[in-house]
């Protein structure tokens, strides 16, 4: 008993092998089912008498402050001879470490861990997650430092999946496998799955891809191999090159799937675990070409505010209708150059991407660059008033990036589109200025490729919240887009079957509802004397005209209310996209659709 404790501090001593300023950490798991996970941290030859440790208020990728540090315990930090060094907090995420004399510090806390998303981490006895910025804490001020990371699986776990280069390929006789990272950003940049996932390969693009899948799904390993890599393969043909030597994909089939979330080399997908068949295969093909999209636009090509990050706040830009919104246009355009949908498909869902915007109330409050500015209080922090008041910036920002391919195809004649300006920023910013681009700069940039002064677009379509012109843009590739919207009668509530109640799920600014005075959360119960559910009033309002006048019962808070509602017009913009028959933009239009080789 005391020769294997012997031996097993002498491999851990070996593991934290540093060479002058150093930090190493140390991850296990003793107990899965409190889904802590327990963190140690060793700092070599600090020469500051205190030494200040943080871990970041949020994910990159992911624009929310979900302050971390509430999951983490038990802070606690000794030196080399195991004697206690005083903690003292300085902030909701920083911890401040008196060293005094010692050589060495060594820090341990624990975190728990009970969220299972991509941004967030897990641990139970079916497997552990560890999305880094909620479980490594950095010390401050040298975020720069190289070092390693040992991880020391449940006993019952058997693989360890991540990003990170592995120091050497055996695995201990107690499990551990240490991984290396060149500075703090490239180890919370790599997410670690831990348990018995399924796991496998598949080469593409010059590129080694290993995918570790955690839970049961209808997902074939062989069918998933050709499609990933033709996802990669189109990616890659985007750019023209691939930056990475290795890539790896972790996959969370569960029931409630929540989207992916990109990394530099790898990403997180959560999923439904039946996504694998049908219709809805198609959307997982989706989700991997858009996280894939990401390891350039926004790890690569990106604003100059995301990196090097801020952990301890909100960092604001107004680009994310590019990284984002971009990203879903080559999402789905990806898709069409892979063969998995065609022409049809592809103009239908643009259509309604169209149809869906310029449907939107926050549309015409909401610019497209504050939406991206405000992702923080806004996207992420949804409530029942904001369809009347926000714009998403992945839908918004995927109709500009349709009409800016337009632009630049009918500019160059089909002998450039967006594959280009994104290859000019990334080979200029990434490649040879190695850093992100201003507003100011993304706007010259499209203004040099583009041969034009865009102060106008960018006042009415980015800054602003006009309709774009749709059917002049669109009409470069042979694309008639027709207005064929009409006002219509309409209610203007959305209810819900709450718990055998009908209640109000959303109100739309200005509707008759509204007018009458109905709130979100209030209960439907009458209407017109009669008792009514979802379906029944739905059904009664539908027959409605203009001008018609009935009275709803209510109950708010308990008390009952009888309230008198007027039918009102609701002027409702719809788009059709039609190609055009005999015309002469055959050929943009097919360099649009990417049905010739460039
Ligand atoms: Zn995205």
């Amino acid at each position: 008993m005391k020769l294997k404790l012997i031996i097993s501090s002498f491999l851990i001593a070996l593991s934290f092998l540093s060479f002058g300023q150093s930090v190493n950490y140390r991850l296990k798991m003793e107990k899965p089912q409190n889904h802590y996970f327990q963190i140690e941290m060793e700092l070599t030859d600090f020469k500051e008498n205190e030494v200040t440790l943080k871990l970041p208020v949020w994910a990159p990728g992911s624009y929310l402050v979900r302050e971390f540090s509430r999951n983490v315990d038990l802070v606690k930090a000794i030196d080399e001879n195991g004697q206690l060094l005083s903690v003292n907090k300085k902030s909701k995420n920083a911890w401040a470490i008196s060293k005094g004399g010692a050589k060495k510090i060594i820090v341990s806390y624990e975190v728990y861990s009970f969220e299972l998303s991509v941004r967030t981490s897990f641990l139970d006895l079916t497997h552990g997650f560890v999305s880094g910025a909620g479980v490594f804490m950095y010390v401050d001020g040298h975020q720069e430092k190289t070092g390693r990371l040992s991880v020391f699986p449940f006993k019952d776990f058997k693989k360890v999946s991540t990003a990170l280069s592995k120091v050497n390929e055996s695995v201990a006789a107690d499990g551990e496998q240490t991984f290396t990272f060149k500075n703090y950003d490239e180890l919370i940049d790599c997410p670690i799955e831990i348990g018995n996932q399924d796991i496998f390969t598949f080469k593409a693009a010059g590129v080694l891809h290993t995918v570790a899948i955690y839970g049961a799904g209808n997902y074939s390993v062989e069918r998933l191999k050709i499609d990933m890599a033709k996802i990669v393969e189109t990616a890659t043909n985007v750019i023209g090159e691939n930056p990475n030597k290795e890539y790896t994909f972790i996959i969370h089939n569960v029931v409630n799937g929540q989207g992916g979330l990109e990394h530099s080399n790898s990403c997180t997908l959560s999923v439904n675990r039946w996504t694998y068949e049908g219709e809805e295969y198609f959307g997982f093909l989706s989700l991997v070409a858009h996280e894939y999209f990401h390891l350039w636009n926004v790890k690569r090509i990106r604003p100059i505010e995301l990196g090097p990050f801020n952990y301890d706040e909100e960092n604001y830009t107004s680009l994310l209708w590019v990284m984002e919104g971009f990203t879903t246009y080559y999402d789905e355009l990806l898709l069409l150059r892979a063969g998995y949908t065609d022409e049809n498909n592809y103009l239908q869902k643009l259509q309604s991407t169209v149809n869906y915007v310029e449907g939107s109330l926050g549309a015409r409050l909401q610019p497209v660059a504050h939406a991206s500015f405000d992702a923080w209080i806004k996207a992420y922090r949804p409530n029942e008033n904001s369809s009347n008041t926000t714009m998403t910036y992945y839908s918004r920002g995927q109709m500009l990036a349709a009409l800016i391919d337009v632009m630049i195809i009918a500019k160059y004649d089909g002998k450039k589109c967006l594959d280009h300006f994104l290859q000019q920023l990334y080979n200029k910013y990434y490649k040879k200025l190695n850093r992100g681009f201003s507003e100011k700069e993304f706007k010259v940039e499209l203004e040099e490729l583009l041969g034009e002064n865009l102060d106008v677009f960018f006042a009415k379509y980015v800054n602003g919240t006009a309709t774009a012109p749709l059917a002049q843009i669109f009409a470069k590739v042979g694309i008639q887009v027709n207005e064929i919207g009409s006002p219509r009668v309409s209610f203007g509530a959305g209810l819900r079957d709450d718990g055998g109640r009908t209640t109000v799920r959303s109100i739309r600014a200005g509707s008759a509802a509204e007018m009458a005075g109905l709130s979100v959360n209030d209960e439907l119960i009458g209407c017109n004397g009669y008792r009514v559910d979802r379906t029944s009033f739905e059904q009664f309002v539908y027959g409605l005209d203009n001008g018609e006048s009935f009275k709803i019962l209510v109950a708010r808070d308990e008390v009952l209310y009888e309230l008198s509602v007027k039918m009102t017009m609701y002027d409702f913009p719809q788009y059709q996209f039609k190609v055009l028959e005999d015309d002469t933009k055959e050929k943009l239009r097919n360099y649009w659709l990417r049905k010739i080789a460039k």
